[in-house]
């Protein structure tokens, strides 16, 4: 029984309720008895003594005659206070019951309903929501249940969806090395260089597609650690530059920067900043033909220093560039392919590290030929 009272808030809130009810009318009893002597002698005692009571003359007869009659009079105020005391008690705590059991219901449905909710949504029904009308503690902790499983809602779709993608993506180079490996046995194709060299070039895609899904499932669970302190922009594109000159001298693209001396320092993780920078620089360059230029330039912009990655290359269509830092997206896919890139992650990762620093990316484009700017904004360490 009183385990049971226990687990049950509801029982719980009404025996509370109960017991104040209770506590009040022992109070309201005990104090009319002990008040209502006293309260008798000051108001109708007085009037008897100063004959305001009944006929002048019944005042008038022996002491003992009135002390007698005083005290059937005490008993029959006493007994018709009682009665009315009794019926108003039974009727204020018929009442007080009422009204506790409603509150006690208003407070433990909703409760209930979202107990009920979360069994749902362990079980896989995200669709699941709560209703609490108001704007009290309960309304508020139902709306945040509301959000907490439109949250897990979200999750779940994007983890149905990375996995969809992980496949698609994985399929596409085992069914090339599967194809000329079959190929290969049945001797369809000739066991030439080019042929285990097309081999190996998939089986490259697929590591770096490894190497990026495992960077990808870092950065979006924010497993990384960042040492933020004051980063001086011109020694991260020095290095930079050190780094990438060779590349794009390869690929005869001209690779200019102009960072004013004046510049703050930024606030930022200087290997995760050179990690975005150099995802910018690599998609520029790998987006930008021959003959091409790419060019990073920076400024102080209320309070944030802007870093921009712009090329005169492909560009990017209008319809693409609201989507580019989704994971997986490539405006096109073929160029992507053709040119030994990517997998639609790098611009996601670079997005997730530099919103991680405190800062925001964009991206712009004329439109396709046009070329393309990449601009990232991050805390100036003087703003701080
Ligand atoms: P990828 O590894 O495919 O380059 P990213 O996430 O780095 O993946 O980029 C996503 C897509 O954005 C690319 O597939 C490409 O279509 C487009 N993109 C990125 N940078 C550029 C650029 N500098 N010029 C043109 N398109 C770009």
């Amino acid at each position: 029984m009183i385990q049971s009272i226990r687990s049950r808030l509801g029982l719980k809130l009404l025996i509370s309720y109960l017991a104040v009810i209770f506590l009040v009318v022992v109070i309201l009893v005990s104090a009319t008895q002990i008040s209502l002597p006293g309260a008798f002698d000051r108001h109708l005692g007085g009037m008897a003594l100063k004959g305001q009571f009944g006929q002048p003359g019944m005042m008038m007869g022996p002491a003992g005659r009135a002390q007698g009659m005083m005290a059937d009079l005490y008993r029959g105020f006493r007994d018709s206070f009682n009665e009315a005391l009794a019926l108003s008690v039974l009727a204020a705590s018929i009442a007080a019951v009422g009204v506790s059991l409603f509150f006690s219901r208003r407070i433990v449905a909703p409760l209930q309903a979202m107990t009920r909710a979360s069994q749902r949504i362990a079980e896989g029904h995200y669709d699941e929501r709560v209703h609490a009308p108001g704007n009290d503690e309960l309304s508020q902790l139902a709306a945040h249940f509301n959000q907490m499983t439109e949250r897990l809602a979200q999750t779940e779709t994007m983890r149905r969806q990375l996995i969809g993608d992980v496949s698609h993506e994985l399929r596409t180079p085992l069914t090339v090395i599967k194809g000329m490996m079959e190929g290969l046995i049945d001797g369809v194709l000739p066991g030439a260089p080019e042929t285990y060299e097309q081999i190996a070039k998939e089986a490259d895609r697929l590591g770096r597609l490894v190497d990026d899904l495992q960077e990808l499932s870092r950065v979006e669970a924010g497993a990384f650690q960042l040492r933020l302190q004051p980063v001086l922009l011109q020694n991260v594109i020095k290095s930079l530059e050190k780094r990438l000159s060779a590349q794009f001298a390869a690929k005869n693209i001209a690779f200019v920067s102009s960072i004013p001396a004046d510049l703050p320092a930024i606030y930022a993780d200087e290997d995760r900043l050179m990690q975005v920078l150099m995802n910018l620089l690599g998609n520029a360059m790998q987006y930008t033909p021959a003959g091409g230029r790419v060019e990073v330039t920076a400024w102080l912009h209320a309070r944030q220093v802007a870093i921009c990655v712009a090329d005169t290359g492909v560009g990017i269509a209008p319809e693409h560039l609201p989507h580019i830092f989704t994971r997986f997206y490539r405006a096109d896919p073929s160029r992507s392919r053709q040119s030994g890139g990517g997998s639609g992650i790098g611009l996601t990762v670079a997005r997730h590290l530099v919103e991680a620093q405190g800062g925001q990316i964009e991206a712009a484009s004329d439109g396709p030929g046009r070329g393309s700017r990449f601009t990232v904004y991050l805390p100036a360490a003087s703003a701080l």
